[in-house]
Order: structure tokens, then C-alpha cells, then sequence
């Protein structure tokens, strides 16, 4: 059924339909990693000592219901939310001044 969720074996919701995907391994891994393959939540708390999956608010946790790839669906979100939704434009670099 399109759009529908099914909570998976890690607890994570699985959202099915409408182009949305899922990340293969959960976000904290139960025991170290099998691999050098890391989440992208293990990934910033390893380098940046931040839990990502903290909630600012209440310090819970949040889980994630899925990851949007397709460009139109993040355009389409972003501009409901009033949220930029092109980079901005590349500076040109700064003309050389004079060294002497
Ligand atoms: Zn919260």
C-alpha cells in the first residue's frame, strides 16, 4: 500500500511507497560496528561529540522515518515550509590585491 509504514525489526519505521527510502542500519547500533560502513548519526557523534537523535526539547529520543532523495519532493517541502530551497550562489573569488 502506498505510504504506508511498518515498524522494522530495529524499531525504526519503514515507510513504503511514494519514492521515500529508508537508511539499511539503524541509527545507534547495538555493540560496536561490524565495519568501517558507520551511520551517519554514529558518524556525528564521533567526530563532533553531538547525539543528533536527541531531542533539543524534551532530550528524548527521535527516530527517523525516512530519508528523501528525489530533488522535486525536497524542493516541494522546503517551499511549503517558506525554507530556501536553492543553494546560493557561489561567490566569486576576491581579486588579488596588491602585495607590496
Ligand atoms: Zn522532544
Amino acid at each position: 500500500m502506498p505510504g504506508s509504514e511498518e515498524i522494522g525489526d530495529d524499531g525504526i519505521g519503514v515507510e513504503k511507497g511514494d519514492g521515500l527510502q529508508l537508511p539499511q542500519q539503524p541509527a545507534f547500533p547495538r555493540g560496536p560496528p561490524r565495519s568501517r560502513n558507520y551511520s551517519w548519526a554514529e558518524l556525528m557523534r564521533r567526530v563532533w561529540r553531538i547525539d543528533v537523535l536527541e531531542c533539543p526539547a524534551c532530550h528524548g529520543r527521535m527516530r527517523i522515518l525516512a530519508a528523501i532523495h528525489s530533488p522535486e519532493a525536497i524542493r516541494a517541502i522546503l517551499d511549503c515550509l517558506g525554507l530556501p530551497s536553492r543553494a546560493p550562489p557561489v561567490a566569486s573569488a576576491a581579486l588579488e590585491q596588491d602585495c607590496e
